[in-house]
């Protein structure tokens, strides 16, 4: 570990909601709920405002439920393309102030300020700088923890929402991670939990307390690392290359399905999102993986190489549903991603064209009217809702963790969704 606390992570607060209350100004102040088309919509909440998190309200929670539990919440749709404009704003702000900047959602980035302390002040006061810049260039509020790891990092910054900064000074990690509930820790899910509480385990400090050899007895090789991150450790470094260079969407279904034709369309509307963001930011994916995650909470990654790299939503799709199809035969999905890396620039248009570049040109224009008159206004045959059958276009979850290095482990659940934003 690095003997100072250099690294940050950035986390927006209740990014969607506050977006729109930002650009509405009649929304302030008013419980503001993004997703869908209302409250007898079957789609889920993609984000709520902290108005709207006092009725219960939360990220992922069926419609439905969200107008029972806050029925003066005031329903907004989801403005994928808007959202993606003003994460690139801030995380334009973030690389004035370091190049190691690892985006791992729409509004979350890790930075390590090591080699930027010379010029900008300790990792605090970097910390307030970057703040600073967002709400005054963007009247937007973000949450910053400082923290030796990213692990503690970004604990530290979901505590002290919104508009937190929690800083912890190196050596000082296990004594602040000690008196919090474990949910707060990576890769602590609900069955992790419920063999804990078999100890009597409900904070952290208790886990790191555990003898190492009892854990590994109970998670096999999961065992240590639970270990070692009770007590803050976490050896990744700030990925300024892979990680931060791809791009993903991913949906959570209001309830677990097994029916294949409501995936295959799920996987459609996010090879969408995701050939639109590599489109807009103007390069093309190596390779396309997918995320399953079971009812069991079990996830599962597949990825493949393609032949030649894509930004089209065809090619997209296909891989996903080639990649999917064995995976999801006999379980009950509960959420779905589609993610694309190894991107490159993509080269200026070919001289002469060919299928992939008049089917590009088609796309581009397709891309400027959903710009011009929202991102509905061009719509697949295939993504329009069949009376009664399930999810139409699947919503962008303002938490996206499809890049989240956690996320990327196997089998494993990621950090805890609940209170977030
Ligand atoms: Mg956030």
């Amino acid at each position: 570990m690095p003997d100072r606390a250099t690294i940050l992570h950035v986390d927006l607060d209740a990014f969607f909601a506050a977006v729109e209350q930002r650009d509405r100004p009649e929304l302030r102040g008013r419980p503001v709920i993004v997703g869908g088309g209302g409250p007898n919509d079957r789609g889920v909440v993609s984000a709520a405002s902290y108005e709207a998190r006092a009725f219960g309200v939360r990220s992922a929670m069926p419609l439905r439920t969200a107008g029972a539990l806050c029925p003066q919440g005031v329903f907004v749709p989801v403005d994928g393309a808007k959202y993606g404009r003003v994460s690139h704003d801030v995380m334009v702000i973030l690389r004035r102030f370091t190049p190691r900047v690892e985006q791992i959602s729409i509004d979350e980035a890790f930075l390590d300020v090591a080699g930027s302390e010379a010029l900008f002040g300790t990792a605090e006061m970097i910390a307030r700088r970057i703040k600073d810049a967002i709400s005054g260039e963007l009247d937007l509020t973000a949450s910053v923890g400082v923290a030796r790891t990213r692990l503690v990092a970004k604990i530290a910054s979901e505590l002290r929402k919104p508009d937190g900064l929690v800083v912890v000074p190196a050596g000082t990690e296990e004594a602040f991670l000690a008196p919090l509930p474990i949910f707060r820790l990576w890769g602590v899910g609900a069955k992790t939990r419920v063999v804990l509480a078999e100890y009597g385990v409900e904070t952290i400090g208790e886990l790191a307390a555990l003898p190492e050899d009892l854990l590994r007895r109970r998670f096999g090789v999961h065992g240590p690392l639970l270990l070692a991150r009770a007590r803050g450790v976490d050896p990744t470094p700030v990925g300024d290359g892979e990680a931060a260079k791809s791009v993903s969407h991913e949906h959570t279904f209001d309830l677990d399905t097994n029916d294949w034709e409501t995936i295959e369309r799920t996987l459609l509307g996010l090879s969408e999102g995701v050939s639109g963001r590599l489109r807009r930011g103007g390069v093309k994916a190596g390779t396309i993986a997918i995320k399953l995650r079971d009812s069991d909470f079990v996830t599962i990654t597949r990825q493949r190489t393609l032949d030649r790299p894509t930004d089209l939503t065809d090619r997209i799709w296909r891989v996903a549903v080639a990649l999917a199809r064995p995976e999801a035969r006999g379980i009950h999905v509960r959420l779905i991603g589609v993610a694309a890396s190894h991107l490159t620039e993509r080269e200026q248009l070919s001289l002469f064209g060919g299928d992939d570049e008049r089917l590009r040109r088609a796309v581009e224009a397709a891309d400027r009217i959903r710009e011009r008159f929202g991102p509905r206004a061009i719509t697949r045959a295939r993504l329009v809702r069949r009376r009664g059958q399930g999810p139409s276009v699947p919503e962008p979850f303002e938490r996206d963790h499809l890049n989240a290095p956690e996320a990327r482990r196997v089998g494993r659940p990621g950090p805890p969704s609940d209170e977030v934003g």
